[in-house]
């Protein structure tokens, strides 16, 4: 679903991704892990073009985003993102934030915006908090509302930023929860993570960067079990 062919991304002389070659396929889970600074967001961010790839190629279902004749906005809407900060509207309530980007971005009609929203607030647990303001939300119900937005777009592949690190400790295992749902449901999935634990037990393939490239990939039970590169086994010396 999604190729990288040696992608090079700069901020003026800060050389952050330095040739990544990566692929996603379809129903696959892919955690990428490794130390603040290595370019994990950054990789992120140009699959969705976010940021824009100095060079390389990014393809989604086939589609290469670099090309200038691409329509971004056409090949981001099968894309869904949460981020750390779950950055909903605060005047809409859950249902309304899940709406918003389906009428405006997929021209739905409000009734079919409407059935969609509510499908997927209780598709992530939150069946009786549709009317609810974010502000009267905790930040563990605040980040699935964020994921059931996502999903209202029916996207094909989500991108996960580090989605439990602005919680408390004990609003990760929610999230975390509702994400090894839609793993086990067959979303195509790439995350960025320090969950350690959900890595293991979720991802089919785990990805270690460090400097902006790739270092070690495998299986979780390789690359968190029996790490094979010096880098991979520093950083999870100190992360474990
Ligand atoms: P963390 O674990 O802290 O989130 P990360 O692996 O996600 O780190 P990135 O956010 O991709 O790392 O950042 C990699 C490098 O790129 C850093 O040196 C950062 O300062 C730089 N960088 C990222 N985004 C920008 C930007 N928009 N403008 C300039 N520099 C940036
Ligand atoms: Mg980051």
């Amino acid at each position: 679903l999604v190729q990288i062919r040696d992608l090079h991304k700069s901020f003026g002389d800060n050389h952050v991704l330095r040739g990544i070659d990566f692929e996603v396929a379809q129903g696959e889970v892919v955690c990428v892990i490794g130390p603040s600074g290595s370019g994990k967001s950054t990789l992120l961010r140009c699959v969705n073009l976010l940021e824009t790839p100095s060079s390389g190629t990014v393809l989604v279902a086939g589609e290469d985003l670099t090309d200038p004749d691409c329509d971004i906005d056409a090949a981001r809407r099968h894309i869904g993102m949460v981020f750390q900060s779950f950055n909903l509207f605060p005047h809409h309530t859950a249902l309304t934030n899940c709406m918003v980007a389906q009428q405006m971005v997929l021209k739905r009609g409000k009734k079919e915006a409407r059935e969609v929203a509510s499908k997927n607030l209780d598709r992530v647990g939150l069946t009786d908090k549709h009317d609810a303001y974010p502000a009267k939300l905790s930040g563990g119900q605040q980040q699935r509302v964020a994921i059931a937005r996502a999903l209202s777009m029916a996207p094909n592949l989500m991108l996960f930023d580090e989605p439990t690190s602005a919680l408390d400790p004990e609003l990760v295992g929610e999230v975390l929860t509702v994400m090894r749902k839609l793993a086990e449901e067959g979303m195509t999935m790439l995350v960025v993570t320090h969950e350690m634990a959900f890595a293991r037990e979720v991802a089919d393939r785990v990805v270690f960067m460090d400097g902006g490239v790739i270092v070690e990939q495998g299986t979780p039970h390789d690359v968190i079990g029996s790490p094979k590169e010096p880098r991979t086994k520093e950083f999870l010396r100190r992360v474990l």
